[in-house]
């Protein structure tokens, strides 16, 4: 006979955990006990000795399937003679926490409920189990109990009671457990949200969805404004309605099936659309699919899921067919939760609103993931991964960063956890800024953070640099230049420290000499940085008004890198321009006025899709740049663009001139435009590995970071990479945080908490 006492910390409570430890002591005839505290999950075990290894060995490989076990310590001690094993009410410790369980996708258990006329919860939308359903959105407080959620206000009929008390259920402590008797229910309401009465909400709402209409569909995080995918003029309706003429929205659809006959899908895809999380995946659309074009003009690439809710599970197979499902909210405004809050904002983009009485507590937009070369990268991280942390390979203090503008998340570090928020958008308005700050109350209050270090961006005008110099805590602010906590982000994904060289090519961020970043390359360890290169300084007239209208950059290139001749030339390609836009900008160039300088890769990007034919202002960021990528993928190539680094200052500066005249001659020569997109692509790349090899040659390092918004770019991932590794460098991209602005606040916690580490070392940096 032996005993063991066993701690196990991660993601543990409230799916079906303790039931687990309780089954599985019993199978090996062990006696003891088992209980949830605040900072994990303790155990007592009893019994033989080869049986209480075997147990303690099966306790992680045998888990719970949404189980994440971040430790598990097993300390011996003499046998306290148990009767029995049995599950112990659960302790609270003071300052303790634990992690929480980001929300699960419906489970195939509950689906095969859900799908049985015979069972009592066959088509209920709520259907849960201590496998899937609700967690993060709706737990407002540690431990995860109902009476800390937004299911507190439902009490349980005698059958759910039964099957929450009862150890060998799967709904035992299942918080948000449900039936139609005693749980959430549906209610379908009129353009104004008022109530209507129906026999069925779901058959009547697939009905409207069937002639065209457009719903508000509450859901897990959030709403969804919902249309028929292969109704076109529905399509082009909720794209009126929401004032969002192009960027690309996500589609439903029911099976893999369904998925497969529009959209090609490997093996990684697959295991990641059916996966717990249930992110969109991009995906490489099929030209026979009935989805219409309007769902994503122009892209290779549609953005698709599986249903993970009950609700969306009966939606889909009712309807049968593919249906539009795009954040429920104005373009720019936060994902609406509450029912009054979505009826005045939806009003009028929505003719029926499906709603439901289970309050949201945390908006929680879907995720979005690629696949590229068997690596999956989240592009927006949010349902399904949030609020699991991002383990780090140091011990952090407790550091608040606030993020950046645009994709806006925020992180506290604690521990060896980085708790990156989920998606909260784009810090433009009140409503995302509330959305904002009253995520971070809630991090801090799950996490039990109080910061030492608030760590912001460098933009003096970002809301969210504002906010944290707004704080009143005796807190250190720390500002952290953007593109080095680009940098960062990318070396604390791949779980790396050290120094390396950090490639940063994006739109937008603030440099530590005022002007305007974007195509950097930065010799970086967590403390600090040397900008060692970059794209050449260009003019950006009206500053962010050439965001808008990428061919202004077009103009800036031409203009002040092969003067009036140059620009004459690129006239002939670029239409539309009126003579006073042209004058304007012009003008701005010439004196300066309102005229920032930028090193952007992004808006270099801008420049050579407008001068290849995008026309007219960008309705969302990067649609200039996504058009230039779809455009190359038409034209496969080898050759390439000439480009000259000059070196006198010790920073090496890119020169594209040799490149601008290059392309203007293949314009004027008739080259097909695809060709020349995707030598300009080719040109990027190779001024990437070509400025890290000279870069690898002073410095000796070897480890090259690719971080930004533009390596969401996939034609220009692959050739990065590709040169890079021909040049004999070890490649590092992003597979858990966006390398867009979605992963700069990680970034900015690290470099924070590690800056009183003492002088950097060594004169390299
Ligand atoms: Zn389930
Ligand atoms: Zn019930
Ligand atoms: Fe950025």
């Amino acid at each position: 006979m032996s005993a063991k006492t066993i701690h196990i910390t991660g993601v543990v409570q409230g799916l079906g955990f303790r039931p687990f430890v309780y089954q599985l002591a019993h199978s090996h005839g062990l006696s003891g006990w088992v209980c949830n505290t605040s900072a994990g999950v303790d155990i007592e075990a009893e019994g033989p000795s080869a049986a209480l290894e075997r147990f303690v060995a099966e306790l992680s490989s045998e888990a719970p399937p949404i189980a994440r076990l971040e430790s598990l310590s097993v300390t011996d001690h003499p046998p306290n003679s148990y009767q029995g094993f049995e599950i112990r009410p659960s302790r609270s410790l003071e300052g303790e926490y634990q992690l929480v369980s980001p929300d699960v996708a419906t489970c195939g258990d509950c689906l095969r409920e859900l799908l049985d006329r015979q069972d009592r919860r066959y088509r209920y939308p709520f259907t849960n189990c201590t496998n899937c359903g609700p967690r993060f959105t709706i737990i407002q407080d540690i431990p995860y109990d109902r009476p800390l959620t937004t299911m507190r206000d439902f009490v349980m009929c005698p059958e759910c009671q039964r099957e929450y008390d009862d150890p060998l259920d799967r709904r035992f402590h299942a918080q948000p457990n449900a039936c139609p008797i005693c749980g959430p229910q549906l209610t379908l309401g009129d353009r104004d949200g008022v109530p209507i009465s129906v026999e069925d909400e779901i058959s009547s709402a697939v009905q409207f969805l069937q002639e065209g209409r457009v719903l508000a569909i509450k859901g897990l995080g959030g709403f969804h404004l919902v249309c028929d995918a292969t109704n076109e003029d529905a399509v082009a309706l909720l794209r009126r309605r929401k004032g969002r003429p192009a960027k690309p929205m996500a589609v439903m659809m029911a099976t893999m099936e369904e998925i497969r006959s529009h959209c090609l899908v490997s093996a990684d895809e697959e295991r990641l659309l059916t996966s717990t999380q249930c992110p969109i995946v991009l995906l490489e659309w099929r030209s026979g699919s009935t989805v219409s074009r309007l769902v994503a003009p122009g892209n290779r690439y549609l953005g698709v899921m599986l249903p993970y809710t009950p609700l969306h599970h009966v939606l889909l197979r009712e309807a049968g067919r593919p249906l539009v499902m795009t954040s429920g909210n104005l373009s720019e405004e936060p994902i609406a939760v509450d029912n009054d809050e979505a009826v005045s904002r939806l009003k009028g983009i929505a003719d029926n609103f499906l709603l439901h009485n289970r309050d949201i507590y945390a908006r929680y937009d879907d995720s979005v993931c690629m696949v590229m070369e068997e690596r999956s990268q989240p592009l927006r991280r949010s349902r399904g991964y949030a609020p699991f942390p991002i383990r780090l390979p140091f011990d952090a203090r407790q550091v608040l960063a606030c993020g950046t503008e645009l994709k806006n998340t925020f992180c506290v570090t604690r521990d060896r956890y980085a708790f990156l928020s989920q998606h909260i958008g784009d810090m433009e308005n009140v409503e995302t800024l509330e959305h904002f700050e009253s995520a971070i109350k809630l991090y801090r209050r799950l996490f039990r953070v109080n910061p030492e270090i608030v760590a912001h961006d460098l933009h003096p005008d970002y809301l969210a640099t504002r906010y944290a110099k707004s704080l009143k805590t005796s807190a250190d602010l720390i500002g952290v230049q953007h593109h080095h906590a680009h940098v960062v982000s990318c070396m604390v994904d791949n779980g790396i420290e050290g120094q390396v060289i950090g490639v940063a090519l994006d739109g937008t961020g603030y440099g530590s000499d005022g002007q305007i970043w974007g195509g950097e390359f930065l010799v970086a360890d967590y403390r600090g940085f040397r900008r060692a290169g970059h794209l050449e300084y260009v003019p950006m007239p009206g500053g962010d008004a050439c965001i808008r209208r990428p061919y202004r950059m077009t103009i800036s290139h031409v203009y002040s890198l092969l003067g009036q001749e140059g620009l004459d030339t690129a006239l002939g390609f670029l239409g539309g321009i009126g003579a006073q836009e042209l004058r304007i900008t012009k003008r701005q160039i010439d004196r300066k006025i309102n005229t920032p300088l930028t090193s952007s890769c992004g808006r270099l990007f801008d420049a050579a899709s407008a001068l290849l034919g995008f026309s007219g202002e960008a309705t969302y960021e990067g649609q200039a740049a996504v058009d230039l990528e779809m455009m190359a993928y038409e034209g496969e190539e080898t050759s390439s663009y000439p480009f000259t680094i000059l070196d006198d200052t010790g920073t090496k500066i890119i020169q594209l001139s040799a490149m601008w005249r290059a392309i203007l001659e293949d314009l004027i020569a008739g080259l097909p435009r695809e060709i020349i997109a995707f030598r300009f692509h080719n040109a990027v790349a190779g001024m990437v590995a070509e400025m890290c090899s000279r870069i690898a040659e002073g410095t000796g390092l070897a480890r090259v970071t690719l971080s930004g918004g533009c390596f969401q770019n996939r034609l220009l991932l692959a050739k990065t990479r590709e040169g890079l590794q021909g040049a004999g460098l070890e490649v590092l991209t992003h597979s858990q945080v966006p390398c867009n602005d979605g992963g700069v606040s990680l970034g900015q916690a690290v470099v924070a908490s590690r800056q009183d580490d003492g002088p950097v070392p060594g004169a390299r940096l």
